[in-house]
């Protein structure tokens, strides 16, 4: 029988395969291999999947198509009315209010 790693321990290891696959994902995306970019960030939802962790807060993805988002290469953000508007290459669009920052 394989020996039991801690949940922790798991947690570990994903969050570590996590980050590099979502750098590695952001380099495909500079290099133009969107190709390679996708298949990292489906292996990198597969281990948040595995090893019960989250994608990073500050790595965003489509949820449609799954590019990673980076503004000035393949994703368009605009400012509308209270909202962030962020549109993909293959027209997927995803709005985040912005409300406290309006309330300042
Ligand atoms: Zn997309």
């Amino acid at each position: 029988m394989a020996k039991r790693i801690p949940r922790k321990d798991v947690r570990k290891i994903g969050d570590e395969r996590v980050s590099i696959l979502t750098r590695l994902a952001c380099e495909a995306v500079r290099d133009g291999r969107d190709d390679r970019a996708r298949r990292y960030v489906e292996l990198a939802r597969a281990i948040c999947g595995k090893a019960q962790t989250e994608m990073p807060r500050d790595f965003r993805y489509c949820k449609k198509c799954l590019l990673p988002m980076m503004p000035g290469i393949n994703c368009r953000v605009r400012l509308t009315g209270g909202k962030i508007t962020s549109g993909c290459a293959c027209g997927e669009v995803r709005r985040m209010p912005y409300l406290k920052e309006q309330r300042k």
